[in-house]
């Protein structure tokens, strides 16, 4: 295969409406070959492709998204997650919604337009106690937009949410392929379900994210080339990959993080497949490199995502080994990610960054 004319085909499949999707087969081997073998000219050109088409859409501006970890209660089991209940070592905590407000109040003050509440899944939050703090948010900061990261629900509670004013969901695949996705978790989670999730919020209105992390264990190539099928289908706002990163306290606490160089490459593929998403430059990334996520940039990638979660509970949000900024207040954090993307000839804005694909406006 010719690797130079497949990135031709890859831009063009994202730019042309209409142009048939790369196959199964010529993804995988793509992915494998400019991963795995020392094809530098061709790395170098897929990366460099990607960050032209993600100027050509989104110009040089980086949108923040302020991230409150509100809880680190769930009752599932992912085998890579840190905080799966299984692990008796987390240590549990729950942000009240006093403290959620003074989060956004923070974050605000620093210019963040958009506030994602992310946590495992807590049934100690009922549906209408996080609609309740989704309408005060929006009461306070009407300019702002909410997103909610907070796993698999049923249509009723996606809907109550909407209309109490969250604005985005993000809720990743993690594999688009059934064995895999059954490798990764217990037998009570279902891949089917997670889909149908994505597709119920999607047809609701909200801007959408999902994704997938890059080396986890067992993933193969054709997995991947699965993965960039299904986010096809779905056609997502938001698509959030990273690498996977062990955690010692959960079944995969042996297996090998995914590599800088791999998440690179599936940045850049998706940019030039999706150019009009919204793809972070995530901090699991800049976990395994001390430059990952202005590589990430470079390749493509126009979202940072720092902490806003008060510095006292960081370090017990812990989805895996070695999680960068936890120990800095948000301001210090703004101060580094702005130099670091400056570094990059890009720059932050104080803008909510909604997506280019298409959805309801309200
Ligand atoms: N409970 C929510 C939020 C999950 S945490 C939900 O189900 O969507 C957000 C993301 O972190 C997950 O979707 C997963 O892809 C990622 N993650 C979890 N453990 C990880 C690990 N060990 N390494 C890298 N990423 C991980």
């Amino acid at each position: 295969m010719d690797n130079l004319k497949f990135i031709e085909k890859l831009k063009n499949s994202g730019l042309n409406e209409g142009q048939a999707f790369p196959l199964r087969e010529e993804l995988a081997i793509f992915i494998r070959a400019v991963t795995e073998e020392n094809d530098e000219e061709s790395f170098r050109l897929l990366l460099s492709e990607a960050r032209k088409v993600t100027d050509t859409y989104y110009g040089k501006d980086i949108y923040l998204r302020g991230l409150i970890e509100f809880t680190n209660y769930c009752r599932n089991d992912c085998y890579y997650c840190g905080i799966r209940r299984s692990n008796k070592n987390a240590d549990r905590y729950r942000l009240t919604e006093d403290e959620i407000m003074s989060c956004c109040d923070t974050g605000y003050i620093l210019g963040y337009r958009t506030f994602v509440l992310q946590g495992g899944e807590d049934l100690y939050y009922t549906p209408e106690k996080i609609a309740e703090i989704v309408r005060k948010i929006k009461k306070k900061y009407p300019d702002c937009a909410v997103t909610l990261s907070i796993g698999e629900k049923n249509r009723e509670d996606y809907l109550l949410w909407y209309e109490a004013g969250a604005d985005r969901y993000l809720l990743r695949h993690e594999t688009a392929d059934n064995i895999h996705y059954q490798a990764l978790h217990p037998e009570e989670m279902n891949l089917d379900n997670r889909k149908k999730c994505l597709f119920t919020l999607k047809e609701i209105g909200y801007q959408v994210g999902s994704g997938f992390m890059v080396g986890s264990p067992y993933q193969t190539f054709y997995n991947l080339a699965d993965d960039l099928i299904f986010l096809n289908e779905l056609k997502p706002h938001m698509i959030g990959i990273g690498p996977f990163v062990p955690h010692k306290d959960t079944p995969f606490k042996d297996m090998k993080a995914g590599s800088l160089r791999e998440t690179l490459v599936m940045i850049a593929i998706l940019r030039l497949l999706f150019p009009k998403a919204l793809i972070p430059a995530t901090t699991s990334l800049g976990t395994i490199a001390k430059n990952g996520r202005e590589q990430g940039i470079l390749a493509g990638a126009n979202v940072v995502m720092p902490n806003l979660s008060p510095v006292n509970v960081r370090k017990k949000y812990m989805l895996y080994d070695n999680k960068i900024c936890t120990g800095e207040e948000a301001a210090e954090c703004k101060v580094c990610l702005e130099k670091r993307v400056e570094k990059t000839g890009c720059r932050i804005v104080d803008a909510r960054g909604d997506s280019l694909v298409e959805y309801r406006r309200r």
